[in-house]
This record gives C-alpha cells, structure tokens and sequence, in this order.
C-alpha cells in the first residue's frame, strides 16, 4: 500500500498506464477515476482476503444484515477516509493538477434504496466493519435503483437510474458461488427413508448469482461483505430458436431475469406486486443457501451441527420484506439438512431478529395467501404449519379468546400477514426510537407484547458520523479536531467537549465560516443547475426526505404561502431573509406527493419572481434527491425541518445527519426528535405541534374537527382558499387533491390543527437567529450532543443486546 504522496503518484499514473495504455495528459477524468478506485481495491482486497480468511479460522459468530435495501450512495470519498488516505491522495492528485472531488463526482450512486430505510443498512454496514464486527450485508443487485427525478414545468418526472452504465468497480461477480431459488410448481410430502421429505416439482429455477462489494472498516483491517443477489439464467429456448422465433427464445430469459431488474420506488407503502414477492424469496433464499453452506464448511454439517446454528449465526432482517428468512430457514433445516421441525423451530427463532420500521397502518405488509401459495408452495405449507402450532399455544394461554387468536394469527382473512410472522420467527423485535418503541409495544402489537414481553426491545437508530460529518463536511470536522483532538472520530460521544466552546466567541466565528462556506457551496450548485441565486446571508431553511403526506413538506409550504401573504399585506415586515429548500422524490403512483411537488414549485415561481417581497424569502426544489446531494445541502443548513405528524415516523435518520452538521430543528415531537431534544436540551431545540399520544387519542377517539381550524383563523383560511382559487398559476384543479386531503378527509396528519403553533416557532427561529451568539451557541451545541445519534453506538447496542456477536480484531497480513 501506498503511504507516501510520491509513491501514490507513481500508483496512479502506472495504473492509468496499465490499464488504458494511456499517459496523465491523455486520460479523461472517467478514466482517472477507474484507476483511482482500482488502486484502493487492490489494497481492500488483500485486506477483504484475510478478513475472511481469519473470520474463517477463527469460528466466531457471524451476522448477516438482510434488507431489501442499501441506499450506499457512492463509495470512493468513504473508502478513502476509511482507509485514511485522504489526504495523501488529495496532496498527490493537486500536485497533478487533478481535483479529488472532480473524481468523486464521477462515480454513479448505488441508489439501492428508496430513502431512510435503505440509508440505515449502509450506515449500519460502515459501523459494522468499523467497530471491527463479523457484520455483513445481504440483498439484492438492482440493475435499475432509485429513479432520477427531473423537475420540468414543476412536475416530477422519472427517468431510469442506469448506475451500471460505465461498470461498477466496488463490486466482484461470484459466478463460482451462485444457488438456484426454486418459483411456482407443486411440493408433495413422501415418507422416504422413515421420514417425510418435501418434494418440489415442476418449479421454475432462477439463478442466484452473488456480486461481492467490500465494506471497508474505519482505521482498522477489517473489510466485510455486502452480499448482492443478481437473478440470471443460462436458459435458452432451443426449440423456439430453431424454429426462427428468435424473440421468444430469449423472452424466457428476459422473464426469469426480471426478478432483479427493479428497485420498486415506494417509501413506507408496500407494492403489492407478484414481483416484489418474487424478489422478496429470491434473495432471502439465495442468502440462507449461502450462509448456511459456508456455516457447514466451518462448524459441520450433521444435522447436531445445523441444530446449533444459532450460535454461530445471527440473521437480522430490516422490517418486514425479508420476514421470509422464517419459513426458508425452516425449509432448508428440515428440507435440506433433515432436521425435525422442533430442532429447526428452536434453531429457526433463535438466529432471526427483526426491526419494524413503521406503524402506518397503510404500510404494514401482508400479501394474498393464494398468491403465496402458488407463487411459494412450500413457503406457504411452512408458515402454515407455523401459525397452527403459534395458534394453538395461544388457545393454551387465551382459551376461548377467538377475537384475541384471530387478530394475532400469521395467516387471518385471506392474508399471511408478515409482521406477525416476523415477531413469532424472532427472539428479538425492536423499534427505532423510544417513542416507536413505546408505541409498538401499547398500541400495534400489543397483544404480542403480551405474550413475548421478553421479545421487545427498542434500538435508536443513528448514522455514520463518519460520512455525515467527517466527510461531507471536512472543514466542520478540521475545526472540532482543532478544538477538542481527533478522539471523537473513533469515540463520537467525546464531541460533548465541543459543549464548553458553545459560547466562545472566536469558536463562534469559526463554526459560522464554515457554514458560510458551506452556503457559498450550495448557491453555487443552485445556480449552475437552476440559474438562480440565492443569498448566502439569508436563513437556509431546509426540508429534504421523501415526499410523503405525513412527512408534511405541506405544512411547510402552507407556512411559506402565509408568509408570502404577510409580505405582501406589509412590504416592511421585518424578518431575516429566508431561503426555503427543498427536495425530495415521490413514489411514482403517489398522486398526491406528487401534487405536493408541483405545489411547492409554484409557490416557488410565484414568489421568486415577485419584486414586491425584495427577495425576503426564496424558494428551491431541488431535482434528485439522493445520498451525494444529501450530502451537500446538509452541511450548508441553518434550520432542519423535522415536522412529521407526531407518531407517524418511526425515527428519522435526515434529523440526525443535521445536528450533527451544525443545523437546528424545527421539529415536532415525534420519532427520534424527542431524544434529540433530550440530548441537546429544550433551548437548543424549537418545538411544537400535538404530541404523540394527542394524536393516538384523535385517532382513537374522534374529537378533531378540520373546519374548526379553517374556520376559526383568517390566515389558515386564506392560504387553504388559495390552494384552489386561482390564485396560483396552474389549472385550476391542480391543486384539488391537496385541498381534499385537508378539509375532505378530515386533514388525516394533523396539518391545519398544528399550522399555528408552527407558524409560532417560525417566528421562534427568527427571533433566535438575530441574536447571533445565541444562534452560534445552539449550532455548536447541536454538534456537542449528536454523539448519541452516531450508528456506531446504535450498531454496538446491536452486537451485545440482539445478536450477541464481538468484535473480531483482524491482524495485518
Ligand atoms: C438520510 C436520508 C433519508 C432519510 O431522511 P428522513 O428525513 O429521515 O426521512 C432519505 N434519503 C436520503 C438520500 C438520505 O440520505
């Protein structure tokens, strides 16, 4: 490995020799980029090698992370800082004339994901490896992820990503390794030997093939493994083919090798598709072949052996869509390896865990029991068997109690519902934050709670301080390095030291200069992508996420639209300039996020074009919302709009990223907010809007009237009217999805009840950030206390709490 900056500059320019046959000047940046990243997998892999190599001899425990989702973003700058050759390559490329972040900016995002939930499991992996964890990834290789959104004529349009176009150098194709998933056909039991054997006929075989990416760890040796399943098929139609029906010779093909095709683009709202299924077997399959193959070659394969599988193995699945990993662990025990279904149920529930990720009501998943049968014959025998035999212990406990057994069972109304499934297969269920936590544990599955009390458990969620900080914005992490040493980027709960520069007045104008330049940063993209300017001295306001009604960026605009109005009533109105940015993807069937959008690019034509406000307020959608822009506008935030109806999000992870960052919260009280106001305390925070349980009695109860709030305030009046009065510039029922979502529907999310005392912290914030020293205190604070919110102490609680796994040092080679 390279350790000098000379020696990097020979690498590099003999890499480029190598393997373009081209020199320094002749080469494109694209190809600076391959020979760059080329480089530092050679040195992973050495690494990648001898941490398998010592996983292997030395029997530990190993966990596999199952998701259906890992939103990685791109990998160069990370690796770089994990491997701590950032800045010997920064100095050697400069001294080339060539510009570190030029080249970053080339490598596509894996967009694997569609937002927080996928964006954890990256986090998660990052700290896995990091914390020197046997932790490793398991899903699926997306030919298309995450869709690019274009804004045109303030409509959201889709394009598809193709982040494999120019070939993805992070990862390795592991045809040797690929495993057969078995679709569709019949399954019949027949006694074979004196004991009943599954078998499945007719099926129709997909191809697993395992692409490996490595995930560096931080300052240590360990590389880990994200596992991603590609479905693939040698199948050829020769019949078809010689008959000359060319096409549908490779229909066939094309049809087996759809299962990985797509990221299905829906956030928190389950896709209903027979293919989403599909996927969901496909990779859950192919990664318990996997790891119980590799577990046999290390700890045996008699059926004594596979028993004990639990204590070599640990299998973690993020929410519902691998709740399959049940019943196929059960299949390959029973099926596969001949155990009894007792030795296979206790093994079977003691390696899974499960995390929910939300209580909408509208996303929890369950899929039509014919669909699965015939789709997963003996997926669906399995689960089957599992809820009588859960159905009668319940009879045991709750004799008589039908209604109780009913709302409990795993198969109930024509429906296998896999939140059941994943709580009964599990010895551990945990929520992501104590307020969701609370709620799974009183309201959406307590009668679970009941019956397994020992079973739940709640684990905040947090993020890479690694990323979120140190990388996306290095000269916030060389000024707290300056202040208070390096130790909080191995420890990150010793930025609390930052606490006592909070009211330091040249801590105070350093930490500003930063976020100045971090603003500078920003309007410089604004302007190159949307040829508008935007002042750097006014507030940076921003709400970035998914677009989602109970995420309520319609609140925010409301509030914009009010504001707008009281400019104009009152040319002078006396607040601090205002620059209200968004962005964010809609599902592409989300008719009402997607008006939602439109909206909020209206009000921003209306109102940027408006010389009689003087420029007071701004505002930005911008296009694309993914984890490099993320990484941009985060760093540059004044305020982090955190405004979720109370209850409604399970934790939030974008919270976090922005207090870290320097940004303070405008936020209600729900999800991980409430414990970020408990780390940072009350007068660091602005807080608003009903609580958690206020709205759970709403609910529950009735006893909220939307018309009251319309009619009993001139404001909220005015702005709801002006949703569909031609005020605005578009057809004029554009916008009537909104409005009926407010005032038709009984405004579900609470909007209008809380849009006062959410105007009221408006005010708040702007009050806060005239008084500048305050201002600077909160930001600094905001820093001093998001250790907490660090992935590396949400992974670690992981390790001892759930999994039971340790570190495992990897020594160098
Ligand atoms: C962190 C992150 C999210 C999650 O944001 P929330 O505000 O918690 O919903 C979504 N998308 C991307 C790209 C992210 O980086």
């Amino acid at each position: 490995m390279f350790i000098s900056k000379e020696e990097f500059k020979q690498a590099f320019i003999e890499k480029l020799q190598t393997l373009f046959g081209q020199s320094l000047d002749e080469s494109s940046i694209n190809d600076k980029y391959t020979a760059l990243s080329t480089l530092l997998r050679e040195t992973i892999s050495k690494r990648w090698y001898e941490t398998n190599r010592q996983y292997r001899v030395s029997k530990e425990k190993q966990v596999y992370y199952f998701s259906m989702e890992f939103l990685l973003g791109r990998l160069l700058g990370s690796n770089l800082f994990n491997l701590d050759l950032t800045k010997v390559c920064q100095q050697g490329l400069n001294e080339l004339g060539i510009d570190l972040a030029d080249m970053e900016a080339v490598e596509h995002d894996a967009g694997l994901g569609n937002g927080g939930l996928g964006r954890l499991a990256a986090c998660f992996l990052d700290s896995m490896a990091s914390l020197q964890l046997p932790g490793h990834g398991t899903g699926i290789r997306y030919r298309h992820g995450m869709f690019e959104q274009k804004i045109i004529d303030g409509y959201q349009i889709e394009l598809p990503d193709n982040w494999l176009r120019d070939g993805y150098v992070w990862e390795t194709r592991k045809a040797d390794r690929a495993v057969t998933v078995k679709f569709g056909g019949s399954v019949r039991l027949e006694e074979q030997a004196g004991r009943l054997a599954a078998i499945h006929e007719n099926y129709e075989p997909v191809l697993a093939v395992p692409y490996d990416v490595p995930i560096v760890g931080a300052n240590c040796n360990s590389v880990n493994t994200l596992r991603l399943w590609s479905a693939e098929n040698n199948y050829f139609d020769f019949s078809s083919f010689s008959k000359g029906d060319f096409l549908k010779a490779v229909e066939k093909k094309y049809s087996l090798e759809a299962t990985s095709q797509i990221l299905y683009p829906d956030d928190n709202y389950p896709e209903g598709r027979t293919l989403r299924l599909k996927q969901q077997y496909f990779f859950v399959s192919a990664g318990l072949q996997s790891i119980v193959r590799r577990y046999k070659r290390t700890h045996g394969s008699k059926p004594a052996d596979l028993a004990k599988i639990h204590k070599k193995i640990a299998i973690h699945i993020n929410d519902t869509h691998p709740a399959l990993a049940v019943s196929e662990l059960m299949r390959i025990l029973m099926d596969e390896e001949g155990l009894g279904w007792d030795e296979a149920w206790t093994a079977t529930w003691q390696t899974i865990s499960y995390t929910n990720h939300t209580i909408l009501p509208e996303a929890l998943e369950k899929w039509p029991v014919e669909l699965v049968e015939t789709l997963l014959p003996r997926m669906y025998m399995i689960i089957r068997e599992i809820n009588e035999r859960f159905c009668a212990a319940l009879w045991e406990k709750y004799p008589g109690d039908w209604e109780r057994i009913r709302d409990m069972a795993i198969i109930s109304d024509g429906y296998v519902h896999m939140a059941h499934l994943a709580v009964v297969g599990s010895h551990s269920v945990n929520g992501v934050a104590e307020v969701h936590s609370n709620i799974l544990k009183t309201e959406v599955l307590a009668s679970f709670h009941q019956f397994y009390p020992h079973r739940f458990n709640n684990k905040t969620n947090g993020v890479t301080h690694r990323r979120w900080l140190a990388k996306a914005n290095p000269e916030l992490a060389a000024l707290i390095s300056e202040s208070i040493g390096e130790g909080w980027l191995a420890h990150p709960g010793e930025l609390s030291n930052l606490h006592r520069y909070a009211h330091d007045p040249a801590f105070q104008a350093s930490i500003r200069a930063v976020k100045q330049a971090n603003k500078e940063r920003l309007a410089r993209y604004i302007k190159d992508k949307m040829c508008l300017t935007v002042d750097i001295n006014s507030i940076f306001d921003v709400q970035v996420k998914r677009i989602h009604a109970y995420k309520r960026q319609t609140l925010n605009a409301l509030h914009i639209l009010d504001l707008y109005n009281r400019i104009k009533e009152n040319p002078g109105l006396d607040i601090e300039p205002r620059t209200f940015i968004f962005a964010g993807k809609a599902a592409t069937g989300y008719y009402l996020a997607k008006r939602i959008i439109k909206f909020i690019n209206t009000l921003a034509q209306v109102i940027n074009n408006d010389p009689a406000i003087g420029g007071k307020i701004k505002v930005v959608f911008l296009e694309n919302y993914s984890v490099s822009l993320a990484e941009l506008i985060i760093p540059a935030a004044d305020v982090s709009e955190q405004i979720s109806t109370a209850s409604r999000e399970a934790s939030g992870t974008g919270n976090m990223k922005f207090m870290m960052n320097g940004a303070v919260t405008v936020g209600t009280l729900d999800g991980a907010n409430i414990e970020i106001s408990q780390e940072v305390g009350g007068e660091n925070i602005v807080i608003f809007g009903l609580t958690a349980d206020e709205v759970l009695n709403y609910y529950k109860y009735g006893g909220y009237n939307v018309l009251d709030e319309y009619h009993g305030n001139s404001r909220i009046k005015t702005v709801v009217d002006q949703i569909v009065s031609g005020f605005l510039p578009a057809s004029p029922d554009e916008f009537d999805s909104i409005h009926h979502s407010l005032l038709r529907t009984n405004d579900e999310y609470f909007v209008l009840k809380d849009f006062i005392p959410y105007a009221a912290a408006q005010e708040k914030i702007n009050a806060l950030y005239r008084e500048q020293p305050r201002w600077q205190a909160m930001a600094v604070n905001n820093i001093a206390f998001s250790g907490r919110f660090a992935s590396d102490r949400t992974v670690s609680e992981y390790a001892i709490g759930i999994w039971r796994v340790k570190p495992v040092v990897i020594r160098e080679a």
